[in-house]
């Protein structure tokens, strides 16, 4: 199996065999083609297991594959982790496997200055990587536009619920379009996870790893 046969695009694949990733790890040969056939996704898998490029490679094809010459930056993806750190890793990710596209990434996480999320925001971007806390205050303030969100990514869904940000969840989603892809990953399931997954998902394909 290789990541061209996944169908993404060959300004992808170039850039992730210049990374030096030959093979597609379980878990992105069974999202890939899911995230490019626009379907929501309950997927359970550990760090380590390639995940963050199970999603960001589909959802970085699909952008470009829709991008026309003059429209102007909204955010498209919106993926939520627990941590600043996660937060910054992932965006970290984004920016990797999008060199050389006309795509943009910006984080935003608590226990740093807003002022400067905020100026990097007013660049645009299709992908936004947040921590509840930071994002709702954002929202709530009106200084971020969730309504053209495409695909919302809930990473590491148990360590969110764990920390107590279900509630700050709750509200985030109010403000995203009901149609739109979900992916949902998280290392462990138990009865609240799969609850909360219940209530955001629509007829998931569901992986393990
Ligand atoms: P993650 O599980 O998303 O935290 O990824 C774990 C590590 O595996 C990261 O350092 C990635 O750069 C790397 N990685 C992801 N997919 C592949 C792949 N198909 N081949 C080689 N390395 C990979």
């Amino acid at each position: 199996m290789s990541f061209t046969s996944l169908g993404l695009l060959k300004e992808i694949t170039d850039v992730i065999h210049e990374l030096g990733y030959v093979t597609p790890t379980p878990i992105q040969e069974a999202a890939i083609p899911a995230v490019l056939d626009k379907k929501d996704l309950m997927a359970g898998a550990q760090t380590g297991t390639g995940k963050t490029a199970a999603f960001a490679l589909p959802l970085l094809h699909r952008i470009v594959q829709n991008q026309q010459s003059n429209e102007t930056r909204h955010i498209k993806v919106l993926v939520l982790t627990p941590t600043r750190e996660l937060a910054q890793q992932v965006h970290s990710s984004f920016i990797r496997y999008s060199q050389g596209l006309a795509v943009n990434s910006v984080v935003v996480y608590g226990g740093a200055s807003i002022n400067v999320q905020l100026d990097a925001l007013k660049q645009g971007c299709e992908i936004l990587v947040a921590t509840p806390g930071r994002l709702l205050e954002l929202v709530m303030k009106n200084l971020i536009d969730l309504s053209k969100v495409e695909t919302l990514v809930l990473d590491e869904a148990d360590r969110m619920l764990d920390m107590g940000f279900i509630i700050d969840i709750q509200r985030i989603l109010k403000k995203l379009p009901y149609k739109r892809q979900t992916l949902f990953f998280s290392a462990t399931f138990n009865d609240e996870i799969f609850a909360l997954s219940k209530t955001l998902l629509k007829d998931p394909k569901l992986i393990e790893v």
